[in-house]
């Protein structure tokens, strides 16, 4: 019997685009449900995917979307990467652009017309052939839950992941006419935000199940302090809701198989060399004392406020500390003043993959203080390479990373030093709770090979995922 085909939709997906998380759920998650579901991936064909690299191909002629009254020429292209399908929509209005969003600290003003676009893109394809789920992630695909609604003729399930609230997708009241949306959608129970219009709600109005990427996110997110303005409307449509946690791409984070590092490792003595050449690297010195890291995004849900405060009484203690991230410029601007101060803190702005790779292998904590954290997945990086991460007890970090004072070998999850409040102070004591535990050399070893062969891979959340579509499946054959 041939498998039942699934649309996975996503804005970013590694290694195409990617600017954070979602990108690299976008890429493994999909390779974790292909063995139960014929999986096609969809994407915009964003300016800075290489075509030629990925042998990206037309597939058929240029076409026409209409929206709002308006035609705009459309073509699909594809490509099979790594025995995945991909899809993309390419429309010179949603791609013809140097930055995936918009440049740093902004949005592009016509954000809802481009994801607008890409979602009744979308929306043709699912007319042309018979999908049974369409998975959807984030603002920028929700409105393919609403849009299918209105297709009589599809039959489609829709799941609506929500990666990060905070990012919503509301525009001007008037965009909703350009999308081609009747006044029916400018209601509470719709797309309706405070006088404006929310993509974010109609991927909650309308899929068909809604999940978001760990248990304790999809509680808080319930709450006003993490809701974001959402929570009544959520608390709503809970009965839809469930957390599920991600996972990682095991192959691609890999130590003993990783091809960007100097020394691939399946010990703490193959780690070491990469934190030798990591600092020989960037002429920070000290192999003998604890190397702290941050990979991220600059942005305030990270904590960049906190570790931009604790920084110079950090940098105190017997330490070195190195940064790699790119956003908001006045972050950019306070690390970079920190890094001249100090000649035991070096920052890295920019995106770059393999310098990542290489400073996971060479850590041994990663500071993530995050003020919210829907799920994060640098954390499990971290310790799959045989770091330690040092986190605020919150959303996902709290479902993956457990305070080292309570280990024992025998734990399926990774440890860490978990602190509760994102204050200096506590923030502070957990940082010389971290250097206290790096003088305990067998501890500290202890914790950091257990983390190494922890299981952070998708294979248990995977199950969690294929158990929603076939709830979803099993209703529309019963409809
Ligand atoms: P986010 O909130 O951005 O989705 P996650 O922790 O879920 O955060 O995922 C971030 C992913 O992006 C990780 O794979 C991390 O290593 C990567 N990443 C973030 N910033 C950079 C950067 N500047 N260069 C390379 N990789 C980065």
């Amino acid at each position: 019997m041939s498998k039942p085909r699934l649309l996975f939709c996503a804005s970013e997906v590694y290694p195409f685009a990617k600017s954070g998380g979602l990108a690299d759920v976008a890429h493994s998650l999909p390779r974790a449900l292909c063995s139960t579901y014929a999986v096609e991936v969809v994407l915009p064909l964003y300016q800075c995917i290489d075509r030629e690299a990925f042998g990206i191909k037309p597939l058929g002629e240029e076409y026409a979307v209409q929206m709002g009254g308006i035609s705009y020429p459309v073509m699909l292209y594809g490509c099979t990467y790594e025995g995945v399908a991909y899809r993309f929509i390419y429309s010179p209005l949603l791609c013809d652009r140097t930055f995936l969003y918009g440049p740093p600290d902004s949005g592009y003003e016509d954000n809802a017309l481009r994801y607008g676009l890409f979602s009744y893109a979308v929306v043709t394809l699912l007319k042309k052939e018979a999908y049974s789920i369409v998975h959807l992630n984030d603002w920028q695909s929700a409105l393919v839950a609403l849009l299918i609604k209105e297709e009589t003729i599809i039959k489609t399930k829709s799941v609506f992941t929500i990666h990060n609230l905070a990012y919503q997708g509301v525009f001007a009241h008037q965009a909703l006419l350009e999308l081609g949306l009747d006044g029916r959608y400018f209601s509470m129970e719709s797309m309706e935000f405070y006088g404006q219009i929310n993509f974010m709600k109609a991927g909650i109005a309308y899929a068909d199940r809604i999940t978001t990427v760990s248990p304790t996110y999809a509680k808080e997110i319930l709450t006003p302090e993490f809701g974001c303005g959402l929570e009544g409307f959520l608390h709503f449509h809970r009965h839809k809701l469930s957390g599920i946690v991600n996972g990682i791409d095991t192959k691609h984070f890999s130590p003993s198989q990783d091809k960007t590092l100097v020394f691939p490792y399946v010990d703490l003595r193959g780690k070491a060399v990469n934190k030798r050449a990591y600092l020989k690297q960037t002429a920070l010195k000290e192999a003998k004392k604890p190397l702290f890291i941050f990979v991220g995004r600059f942005a305030s849900q990270k904590g960049l406020d906190l570790l931009i405060e604790i920084l110079p009484d950090l940098v105190k203690r017997e330490c070195t500390i190195a940064f790699l991230g790119e956003g908001e410029s006045k972050y950019h601007q306070a690390l970079e003043a920190l890094a001249k101060t100090y000649d035991t803190v070096h920052v890295t702005c920019g995106y770059d993959e393999a310098l990542s790779h290489q400073m996971y292998a060479a850590a041994d904590f990663f500071l993530m203080p995050s003020l919210f954290e829907p799920c994060g997945l640098a954390q499990m990086i971290a310790m799959r390479y045989g770091v330690l991460p040092i986190v605020h007890h919150v959303g996902g970090l709290a479902d993956t990373v457990q305070d080292y004072t309570s280990f024992t070998a025998q734990s399926a999850k990774g440890y860490g030093v978990v602190f509760s409040q994102p204050k200096a102070e506590t923030f502070l004591a957990a940082l010389d709770d971290a250097l206290a535990l790096y003088t305990n050399k067998r501890r500290y070893n202890k914790v950091a090979k257990h983390n190494m062969r922890c299981d952070f891979s998708w294979q248990e959340s995977a199950k969690s995922y294929l158990e929603i579509y076939e709830t979803l499946r099993a209703q529309s054959s019963h409809a």
